[in-house]
């Protein structure tokens, strides 16, 4: 591990002054779980951490005009508890999903939300978009978790976060604050993330000196119906391999707008408006559901070791669509 300045603020404003220094060769440590892997490996070797657990304003969940303010420290077991997160099962799906105590109880939503790819290359010292030599190793090498959509330029690594596609079919924003401490943005989830097209170039917009505060969620009608289905390897700590969150507005068992969001299965969350047009005026039924994953997937371009990831990523669509509802045991 290389050494670094450590530095640990107790506002958004000192956090966002100590982040914008050293040219903005900094990185923000939150519950670490995936930072300090990446300290450790020289993946990433910043100038300065700056540990952002002692702001006080980033935790916890409030409720705001027309809304929730869920801080960026609240950490997963609290998304699976928090009486105010309530109305937002897909939320609780997620955090369910991580399989670890350890893991539930340290890492936070901010750091889920800024989680940089699991890709094999890019976690081997290969770069953003696993090059060598100028080849590009997933196209050219194993491409068994990478991308099937989307993945047409030089990113072919697929989006970490697992509670995105959730946030993003509920019509959430992040708040971000920086690079000075009165720039605040409030952004849609949808626009956070950005396909890089050079190594130098990011994963989301955010940029040296910025931090995500907060996600705000809209309030939740009566007739709302969301849920997230994620597809894993394993039982125990395990990253999907795909997954959907959607959101679906219903008149009785009448579908009158939805949102479907895969996960995992390109270097963005992905939006399907192909799949939300199916289901509109319709009711959820197995048929619908099915109708709908083969819409989502209908676009797919996967890799040479990744093709088995289509039929996947069409039945986590299908069975969040049918969880929503409450339809999904016994499904197959
Ligand atoms: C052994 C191990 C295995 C794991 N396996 C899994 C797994 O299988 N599946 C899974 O989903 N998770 C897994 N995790 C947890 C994973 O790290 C989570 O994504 C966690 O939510 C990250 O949150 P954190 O607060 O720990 O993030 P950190 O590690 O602190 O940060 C993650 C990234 O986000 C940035 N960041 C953090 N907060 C902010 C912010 N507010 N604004 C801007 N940037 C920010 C950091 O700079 C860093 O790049 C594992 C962790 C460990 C230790």
């Amino acid at each position: 591990m290389s050494s670094f300045e450590f530095a640990s603020p107790r506002t958004e404003a000192e956090a966002v002054e100590l982040l914008a220094a050293h040219d903005g060769q900094t990185a923000v440590l939150a519950g670490g779980t995936d930072l300090i892997s990446l300290l450790k490996a020289d993946i990433v070797t910043p100038q300065r951490v700056v540990d952002i657990t002692n702001i006080s304003s980033m935790k916890g969940v409030t409720s705001v005009t027309g809304g929730l303010l869920v801080g960026a420290l609240t950490t997963l077991d609290e998304i699976l508890v928090h009486p105010l997160l309530a109305g937002h099962p897909s939320l609780a799906h997620v955090a369910d999903g991580v399989h670890a105590i350890q893991i539930q109880s340290a890492g936070t939503l901010g750091g889920d939300l800024c989680h940089l790819p699991n890709c094999w290359y890019f976690r081997n010292g290969y770069g953003l978009l696993g090059t060598l030599n100028g080849e590009s190793l997933p196209a050219e090498g194993r491409s068994d978790f990478h991308a099937i959509l989307g993945n047409q330029g030089p990113a072919k690594f697929v989006s970490a976060s697992r509670f995105a596609p959730a946030l993003i079919a509920l019509g959430a924003k992040v708040r971000i604050v920086g690079p000075t401490p009165d720039q605040v943005t409030l952004l849609p989830i949808e626009y956070f993330y950005v396909t890089p097209k050079s190594s130098d170039q990011r994963v989301t917009v955010l940029t040296p000196g910025q931090l995500v505060t907060h996600v705000w969620l809209p309030e939740v009608s009566s007739t709302l119906a969301s849920a997230t289905y994620e597809v894993l390897q394993m039982e125990g700590l395990d990253y999907p391999l795909a997954s959907a969150g959607v959101a679906l507005e219903m008149n009785g068992r009448m579908v009158t707008e939805a949102r479907v969001v895969l996960g995992h299965v390109a270097p963005t969350p992905w939006v399907s408006h192909d799949a939300a047009e199916v289901l509109k005026g319709r009711s959820i039924d197995e048929a619908t559901a099915q109708a709908a994953g083969d819409a989502a997937v209908a676009r797919a371009t996967p890799l040479a070791h990744n093709e088995y990831k289509v039929q996947i990523a069409r039945t986590a669509v299908k069975r969040a669509l049918l969880r929503a509802v409450g339809q999904l045991e016994g499904v197959s």
